[in-house]
């Protein structure tokens, strides 16, 4: 063990939930991972916190005030070495620096798109959690990891789990392999069985509490608007070449199975565990050793049942609208998932009601004919139309 090179890290995200998550793992193995480059966005104090315990070359935060208040801090922790820098230029340098062997993409929403495709574009090993990022880009992104010789490991546990479930050998071309379908589980969050006229009353605290996982909080409301799923189908359409039709999505309330692959000879296979991300994490840092994460062993006694069950799209028009807008292309993914977000932030703020979300979607999509978008900018651009369109509608 002691003869491996450590790998060095860059966390995009460090403060939010699958940055911490990602820390925990790494301090299990100071002989095997080095952390180069945290980030945050405004968690100035916990990111300082952070650099105490796991000493980075470099901190990237949002602003030139909070990169202040971050140097006093380190000044005050005798972390002077530590260099700050702030802006989304600096996510960028990081996240395709030589220093840096792999990057954690773990910023939320729109953001994460181009510090994760300088990683993808430089080269790197790419832990991607930051499904956004994918869903806006995907031609895009996955021709920038071909090309650059840089491999992609999913974070996301349904994707996390479809890739131990597949064929090693496994190059995009599901007949080829006599894969029948992936059975994309969800859990089908907080409003799964409540009666849905009373949906449009409930609250951002009570779409945010999760029956089965701790996340961030947008997340959490993907999760209740079943978008999350939506926005899974879409990141599994472009991880893994798999035909719209080939994904099918499953109600399993444990979150237990985190997905499963289906194949011509009637074989299933599925991968379990306990509900914490520190085992997707884990597989895609030591891929394909296996190390330990601190996640408890499965005790399916416990566990006892597993269940499963259709989804209602009647219940969760998100999901039908992802599906919608992957099967038109194009520019529609990009579009589906900046509505989304804006439509989230206005629900978490209180200005509008919860089922509210899907028709600023749907709106949104019916705005716009969609259009190729085979560079950055062009994904950019497409983004912020659609963000204030999303943004006139909730006005209106
Ligand atoms: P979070 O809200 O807990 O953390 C988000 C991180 O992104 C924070 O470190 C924050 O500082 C940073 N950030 C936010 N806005 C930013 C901006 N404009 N510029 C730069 N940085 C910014 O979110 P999370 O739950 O950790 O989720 C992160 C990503 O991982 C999301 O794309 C989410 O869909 C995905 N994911 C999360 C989970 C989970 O269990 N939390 C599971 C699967 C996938
Ligand atoms: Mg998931």
């Amino acid at each position: 063990m002691s003869m491996l090179k450590k790998q060095r890290l860059c966390i995009l995200g460090a403060t939010g939930s699958i940055g911490v998550s990602t820390l925990d793992v790494v301090a299990r193995h100071p002989d095997r991972y080095e952390i180069f480059a945290l980030t945050a966005h405004s968690q100035i104090e916990k990111l300082a916190e952070q650099c105490s315990r796991f000493f980075p070359q470099i901190a990237v935060v949002g602003s030139a005030e909070a990169a202040d208040v971050l140097s006093l801090l380190l000044r005050e922790r005798k972390l002077s070495q530590v260099q700050v820098l702030h802006g989304a230029e600096a996510l960028c340098q990081v996240a395709s620096a030589n220093e840096c062997d792999s990057v954690m993409a773990a910023i939320v929403g729109a953001a994460g798109l181009p510090p994760s495709l300088a990683a993808a574009r430089a080269g790197k090993k790419v832990l991607l959690a930051n499904k956004e990022a994918l869903v806006m880009s995907g031609a895009l992104f996955m021709d920038a990891i071909r090309s650059s010789g840089a491999s992609i490991l999913p974070i996301d546990s349904e994707h996390n789990a479809i890739f131990q479930c597949l064929p090693a050998a496994y190059d995009g071309q599901p007949q080829s392999h006599g894969i029948r379908r992936i059975l994309l589980t969800a859990s089908g969050g907080p409003f799964l069985h409540r009666e849905i006229s009373t949906l449009s009353a409930v609250t951002p605290e009570e779409a945010i509490a999760h029956p089965n996982w701790v996340m961030g909080r947008k997340i959490s409301i993907d999760s209740a608007t079943m978008m999350n799923k939506g926005l899974e189908v879409i990141e599994a359409h472009w991880l893994f070449a798999m035909p719209p039709e080939h994904i099918e999505v499953l109600i399993h309330p444990q979150s237990v199975i985190h997905s499963m692959v289906s194949y011509n000879d009637g074989s299933v296979l599925a991968q379990l565990g306990n509900p914490d991300m520190r085992t997707p994490i884990a597989y895609g840092l030591a891929y394909p050793e296996r190390i330990d994460s601190g996640v408890a062993p499965l005790d399916l006694i416990k566990v006892a049942k597993l269940n499963f069950e259709e989804p209602d799209f009647k219940r969760f028009p998100c999901l039908s609208l992802a599906y919608q807008a992957l099967n038109a292309g194009q520019s529609a993914p990009t579009i589906l998932n900046a509505s989304n977000e804006v439509a989230v932030q206005a629900f978490l703020d209180g200005e509008i009601g919860f089922r509210m979300i899907d028709q600023i979607i749907a709106r949104t999509l019916d705005a716009f004919s969609s259009s190729p978008v085979d560079s950055l900018e062009a994904i950019l651009a497409a983004d912020a139309e659609a963000r204030s369109i999303a943004r006139s509608v909730i006005a209106s």
